[in-house]
């Protein structure tokens, strides 16, 4: 049998545009195939720098997540690097917590901090000797006719490659996208909620997390609401999901303070007041785009795949893991058409866009279910009555 580097001097090149989290799995499975994988990165290393910029500080690893894991051989790494998480934890307005699981008994999702994932992702690429990564190279434009890409470099100097398959995972606002919305009979939408999000950070008490740990924390108050994740260091992450408007009523310490004591007082001590003064003015919320298009593909030459593809509202907990399951569609299609990709990339089109925009749909309702049907006795009671 060939190993992979011999056969790799025969195969095509592929560009794999962005190296979060879609895109450095995606190297991975790439290389795992024996293509010659480059990718290309805007941001510096994200293993070398001092802080990491990211939208959110952990997330939920669900089981779609971990089944792409688990094709190049890094479930068990990150799995081991989780907090499991059995079950939502509802705290009503009186402080009362309530439990509601999220499966059958010995079922969870994952918290996972976000950066570690993908300096472990990365560093898996990096061990391929058919994968070179790219960091500090910006994509600025690329040819659907050719595969020409041009990136721009931090100093402005410009740098052009040329691939055969272009992987577009290059995140909500792709660069590789643009082209697409160039050209006749491509469908995409992009819709802004009204609510924004701000994290906050609940620190551990005599070294303990302040919260039991082995639970998605809910505080749902119907328009709005604030959840939190635990992290490795116990501490918890508290992200505050609101509209806009109500963010920019608060204007002051003592009006955060009153804020946090009207709808979360429970949570008021836990973090802390004098952090709750501070934090919430270190940085603006931040806002929440869905986007839907299609189809991913243009000829045999480029593919959308991740957040490039169908950014998603975070609700639902499957942004990333959709697009870990883009990572194993696009294996199995590959494998399918024999990586004919003149093949292979409109049968991924056919069979991912109708999966993808359910996921997006369900993300937008369970919007809605999180902040406020949680609330209602009938949820609760139903809830009970499915895990008895
Ligand atoms: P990104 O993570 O956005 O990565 C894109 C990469 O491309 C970045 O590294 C960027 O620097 C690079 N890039 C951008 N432009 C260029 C360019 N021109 N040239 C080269 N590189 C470029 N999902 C879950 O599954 N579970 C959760 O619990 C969850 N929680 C979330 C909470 C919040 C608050 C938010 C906002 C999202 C959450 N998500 C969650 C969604 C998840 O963050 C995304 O789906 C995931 O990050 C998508 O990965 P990606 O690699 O496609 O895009």
């Amino acid at each position: 049998m060939e190993d992979s580097t011999s056969r790799s001097t025969k195969k095509k090149v592929v560009a794999v545009v962005g190296g979060g989290l879609v895109g450095a799995l995606n190297a991975c499975f790439l290389a795992k195939r024996g293509f010659d994988v480059e990718v290309f990165e805007t941001r510096e290393d994200i293993r070398k720098a001092q802080i990491v910029r990211g939208r959110s500080i952990n997330l939920a690893l669900s089981h779609r997540g971990r089944q792409a894991l688990r094709h190049v051989g890094m479930e068990e790494k990150i799995v081991s690097q989780g907090i499991p998480m059995h079950a939502r934890m509802i705290h009503s307005l009186s402080g009362k917590q309530s439990p509601i699981p999220y499966g059958k008994k010995g079922q969870y999702i994952l918290s996972v901090d976000r950066a570690n994932l993908n300096k472990q992702l990365l560093s898996e690429a990096d061990t391929y000797p058919n994968t070179k990564l790219n960091f500090d190279h910006k994509l600025h434009d690329w040819s659907a006719e050719t595969g020409m890409m041009t990136f721009v470099r931090p100093d402005g100097s410009k740098v052009q490659l040329k691939a055969d398959l272009i992987v577009g995972c290059d995140g909500a606002f792709s660069a590789t996208r643009k082209q697409f919305l160039r050209r006749s009979r491509f469908n995409y939408s992009q819709t802004y909620i009204p609510h924004g999000y701000m994290e906050l950070t609940m620190p551990p008490v005599n070294g303990e997390f302040a919260m039991k740990p082995n639970y998605l924390h809910i505080w749902p108050r119907n328009t709005f609401m604030m959840i939190a994740l635990p992290n490795l260091d116990k501490t918890f992450t508290c992200t505050l999901f609101m509209p806009f408007e109500d963010f920019e009523k608060i204007a002051t310490g003592d009006e955060v303070i009153e804020f946090f004591q009207k709808y979360f007082p429970d949570a008021i001590p836990l973090i802390g007041e004098e952090a709750l003064r501070r934090d919430y003015f270190r940085l603006p919320a931040q806002a929440m785009v869905s986007v839907k298009c299609s189809p991913y593909h243009i000829h045999d030459k480029c593919v959308l795949m991740g957040d490039a593809a169908h950014a998603v509202v975070p609700f639902y907990g499957q942004g990333m893991n959709a697009g870990f399951e883009d990572c194993i569609v696009f294996d199995e299609v590959l494998d399918r058409f024999s990586e004919d990709l003149g093949a292979v990339l409109p049968e991924y089109s056919r069979v991912r866009v109708p999966d993808d925009h359910a996921i997006a749909d369900l993300a937008m309702y369970n919007y809605i279910e999180m902040r406020a049907h949680v609330n209602s006795k009938w949820f609760l009671f139903r809830k009970h009555v499915d895990n008895v």
